[in-house]
């Protein structure tokens, strides 16, 4: 089979692997869909994520649907031809976190496409996988393959407005307005959001949030923008910016929560008399759990609608033009890879 393989930073080469061969508990699948996540993005840029540096040549792609090629000999509740949206997440399934639920922060979890884990697993840009099949979701009527691939960012933006109980009623603030940014736009209305405001410098992305339904949009680099609009309820700070974590914090009512869902860097100061005085309580949320049938079927129900997400398509021999347009972030909001 081609898959195309991430060598170091701006370097993605077609090549030629072995089709995998499924486990007994396993499922060949063959992605069809897969968008580019900011985790991928990094990659490309850098060659590495974060602290994940990447020790040999592996597929990048964890945002993905296919169709069920091969099962394991155990397999039964799946046929050959399913269409089926796959969760990334492996968990060890034996440690404390995941003992308790939250499976999201084992220690020893392992993840498509990604560097994480050794060795590392091959993602979605690729023309096959395996999966574990307790990880695979056959789509219900109403969803299609392209929209489930967007269910594992779905996920991370509906794990990170769980952590607070109540949205019903209450005014929202998004401070980034990229993908995560708009899909936790969309689930904060399905959940009842009185009000949404989206924070970003960027002006798509600002014009982006008032066609999905955001009430008001903010430049955060004008001054006094946040005269008029403060007292939020809940803050989600999806940008990954101090400066926007410091406006989030800043502009949270007393007694308010924020959740931080965008990657910061490594080090900077947080107003943090603000946070004593103002009593916030401060969430982290990281990927999801227990979430990814919730999202699935409320996509299905047509509860959370995720129409106009995706703003450019490629195919499969395009992958590394792909990621140059994900990365050029030109009037940009999800890449998708149909394979
Ligand atoms: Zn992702
Ligand atoms: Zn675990």
């Amino acid at each position: 089979m081609q898959t195309y393989l991430l060598y170091g930073s701006k370097d993605i080469r077609l090549s030629e692997k072995l089709i995998p061969e499924p486990g007994p508990e396993e499922i060949l699948i063959k992605p069809k869909f897969t968008g580019i996540c900011g985790s991928d993005i990094h990659y490309f840029q850098h060659g590495y994520c974060g602290n994940f540096f990447p020790k040999q040549p592996f597929a990048l792609g964890h945002e993905f649907a296919g169709v069920v090629q091969q099962l394991g000999a155990n397999v039964k509740n799946f046929k050959v031809g399913d269409e089926v949206a796959v969760d990334p997440s492996m968990p060890c399934g034996t440690c404390k976190h995941c003992k308790s639920g939250h499976y999201n922060l084992c220690l020893s979890m392992r993840y498509f496409g990604s560097a994480s884990c050794e060795p590392h697993i091959d993602g979605s840009m690729g023309q096959f996988l395996v999966a574990p099949s307790s990880n695979c979701y056959r789509l219900p009527i109403g969803i299609s393959l392209a929209q489930a691939s967007l269910l594992e960012p779905l996920c991370v933006a509906m794990h990170a407005v769980k952590q607070v109980k109540q949205i019903a009623g209450n005014s929202i603030l998004i401070t980034g307005g990229g993908p995560i940014g708009q899909l936790i736009l969309r689930v904060v209305k399905a959940f009842g959001a009185f009000d949404v405001t989206v924070s970003d410098v960027n002006d798509f992305a600002r014009a982006f949030s008032l066609k999905s339904g955001a009430s008001n949009v903010v430049n955060p680099i004008d001054a006094n923008v946040w005269t008029h609009l403060n007292n939020f309820d809940v803050v989600f700070e999806a940008s990954g910016s101090p400066n926007a974590l410091a406006d989030a914090i800043q502009n949270t009512r007393r007694g308010g929560s924020v959740v931080l869902v965008g990657t910061l860097p490594s080090n900077f100061s947080i107003p943090g008399n603000l946070i004593m005085n103002k009593e916030l309580k401060l969430f982290g949320s990281f990927r999801f759990a227990n979430v990814f049938e919730e999202a699935m079927k409320m996509v299905a129900a047509g509860i959370i609608n995720l129409d106009g997400i995706v703003t450019h398509s490629f195919s499969f021999n395009n992958i590394p033009q792909a990621m140059e347009c994900a990365l050029a972030k030109d009037n940009v909001m999800k890449v998708q890879i149909e394979l």
